[in-house]
């Protein structure tokens, strides 16, 4: 099926998020801030108004467009914690999160993910709902410290799975950068899937998506 046909198919029935969400869009696009894609908006819209997380962690703001969308989709109580290291987009979050979300709900925390997430596993935070979206060849690093601050039962969705296409390539079809990245995401793909501690589905949306569920503690071996 021809991609293209299927999105213009598929947004003949996609519902308008508000209008702010979609100048944010807009302007995301100017800017080449790779953003999620419409499917996995849609996925995410989904998912947080059946289960209703009241504490949702993302992993990568960029300029909060995700962070803000997901806030539109949960009820008022719940709260979002979301992580950024690069300065230029800090700036840029800072100022859509003081415009549009005056409330507060959404919680901007500074620095790398990884430092950032060993400080909420300190502090014993947890967390219902996970939305990694961050350095693709980082998921692996963050995968042990998500699930210290998950609950069981707890929905973790992976974004960009397959970076563009080049996780399905051999590894010798991608430059040499890519290549370390795209054996990381192999290896997160096949522990996600392989770790009894986890259900997963792979989907292709998007850049590819994973949606895991944090098992609760299993008495038997048995999955
Ligand atoms: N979720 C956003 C897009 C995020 S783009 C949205 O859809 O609106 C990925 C972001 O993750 C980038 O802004 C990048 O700076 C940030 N990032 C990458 N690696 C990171 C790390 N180790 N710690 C914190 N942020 C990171
Ligand atoms: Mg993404």
């Amino acid at each position: 099926m021809d991609r293209e046909r299927v999105e213009v198919f598929l947004e003949l029935f996609r519902t308008e998020p508000p209008l702010y969400i979609r100048e944010m869009e807009k302007q995301a696009k100017k800017d080449h801030v790779p953003v999620i894609r419409r499917g996995t908006r849609d996925l995410l819209r989904y998912l947080l108004r059946t289960k209703r997380p009241g504490r949702v962690l993302e992993i990568g703001t960029a300029i909060g467009y995700s962070a803000l969308f997901m806030k539109e989709c949960l009820p008022e109580s719940s709260r979002i914690t979301t992580i950024e290291k690069v300065p230029m987009r800090l700036v840029e979050a800072k100022k859509n999160l003081a415009k549009y979300d005056p409330e507060q709900r959404i919680r901007l925390l500074e620095g790398d993910a990884v430092e950032v997430l060993a400080s909420l596993v300190s502090d014993r935070e947890n967390f219902d709902f996970v939305f990694m979206d961050a350095a693709k060849g980082q998921y692996l690093n963050f995968l042990p410290l998500v699930e210290a601050l998950i609950t069981p039962g707890g929905v973790l969705l992976s974004d960009n799975i397959m970076h563009e296409g080049d996780v399905l390539e051999s590894r010798f079809a991608v430059t040499r950068r890519d290549r370390t990245i795209h054996g990381r995401m192999r290896e997160y793909l096949w522990e996600l899937n392989r770790n009894p501690g986890w259900e997963t589905i792979c989907l292709d949306l998007g850049d590819g998506v994973t949606i895991s569920t944090r098992l609760k503690e299993q008495t038997g071996s048995e999955k």
